[in-house]
């Protein structure tokens, strides 16, 4: 039985892994300890439904608010109390779900107290890759993707020797804007962004859907994630969603993971591998879906996705660098600041003048971020 501890059990991630522990039921499942970053009047709800051992909220003022109301339960604070969340000595299961750079320092405290990792957090793999990874094989734990494109690949990689490895092949919507022209692109609103051809999502991965940086974070993380070289992976434009990920052996094959776009199903699988449990969505109708379309990006109007490629090419801090500045740039578009143009744009200015070093350590993880949103906001 999975014995879980939830980094962002408020986020559209971790409510999902409550829905999935709420219809496989405690014998599948046990809720142990839930972390969020401000968000209580959820927690508590969470709290009273699932009963965990120890809670985190990341605010201190709102940590104390919740503890009020909930005298039984310790709720601790800060990134200690995520790190206690992350390394609770009953949990043998921790979700890392919890966005931004926060999430990174207790996702390495839970790999190094020997828990198996459930990862949604882009963070972990794209600015810290080469650490986490050497971590993960170090402590010899399960490190299992969530995320719907890399648990495809995951679950056709299985059992495959490397040698045996051509390509991997990330599926990508192509977001709202995918016919757009250059014109079109220059004056989209942010409510045009956030509307989704196929997931509802938080509205930061949806933006990042939208400039196909979603794709670009995703191709690092498979990259670390299944130590292939970036020349063997490769986005195409899938616009059913249907096909999440595929994988290309020598042989010309190619192996491929299909279900209704719903992250309720990768959500499920992470928590119960090495099973497969039934699942709650219905049965796959192939009638409702009789056509798949594959076409390539393009990688002029989505500059994002080269960007992406350009980060892990130098390597050393630049990926990480990208990421949190895009997270600032996101920001400042959803709160209409900057139009959607100018993500890439800026992005593009940033990185080309942020001077490469190489990341050694969690602390030069975490500097190197800090100072990419310091000078996005600067800019
Ligand atoms: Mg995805």
């Amino acid at each position: 039985m999975k014995k879980l501890a939830i980094l962002g059990s408020t986020g559209s991630i971790g409510k999902n892994c409550l829905a999935v522990a709420r219809y496989l039921g405690e014998d599948a499942l046990q809720i142990f300890a839930l972390a969020a970053k401000s968000n209580i009047d959820l927690l508590e709800q969470q709290a009273k439904e699932f009963h965990p051992q120890l809670i985190a909220v990341y605010d201190a003022d709102q940590a104390l608010l919740l503890q009020k109301k909930l005298p039984h339960i310790p709720v601790l604070s800060g990134l200690e109390g995520l790190e206690a969340v992350a390394t609770y000595q009953e949990a043998n299961f921790v979700v890392s779900a919890m966005s931004g750079a926060v999430g990174l320092a207790p996702t390495l405290a839970a790999i190094q107290a020997k828990k198996d990792i459930g990862f949604a957090n882009k963070e972990v793999l794209v600015a810290g890759g080469e650490l986490v990874m050497s971590l993960v094989k170090k402590h010899g734990i399960e490190f299992i993707p969530i995320d719907s494109e890399l648990t495809a690949i995951f679950q056709c990689l299985k059992q495959e020797p490397t040698k045996a490895v051509h390509r991997l092949l990330i599926t990508a919507s192509g977001g709202p804007f995918r016919n757009y022209t250059e014109e079109q692109l220059a004056t989209v609103s942010v409510e045009q962004a956030l509307n989704h051809p196929n997931y509802r999502m938080g509205p930061k991965v949806t933006i990042d859907s939208s400039t196909l940086m979603n794709k670009g974070l995703e191709m690092i993380e498979a990259h670390w994630l299944f130590g292939m070289p970036l020349e063997n992976i490769e986005v195409i434009v899938h616009p059913q969603q249907i096909i999440h990920g595929m994988v290309e052996f020598v042989d010309n094959s190619i192996l491929a993971h299909l279900c209704d776009p719903d992250m309720l199903v990768p959500i499920q699988y992470a928590l119960t591998y090495p099973d497969r449990l039934p699942g709650s969505l219905a049965p796959f109708d192939f009638l409702k879906h009789g056509t798949l379309q594959f076409s390539l990006p393009d990688r002029q109007k989505f500059r994002c996705l080269n960007l992406a490629y350009e980060a892990i090419r130098q390597g050393g801090s630049l990926p990480c660098y990208m990421n949190a500045a895009n997270e600032v740039l996101v920001h400042q578009f959803l709160n209409k600041k900057i139009p959607w143009n100018n993500i890439a744009r800026t992005l593009e200015t940033l990185m080309s003048a942020h001077p490469t070093r190489a990341l050694n350590s969690l602390d030069d993880i975490l500097a190197v971020d800090k100072m990419a949103r310091e000078e996005t906001l600067a800019f």
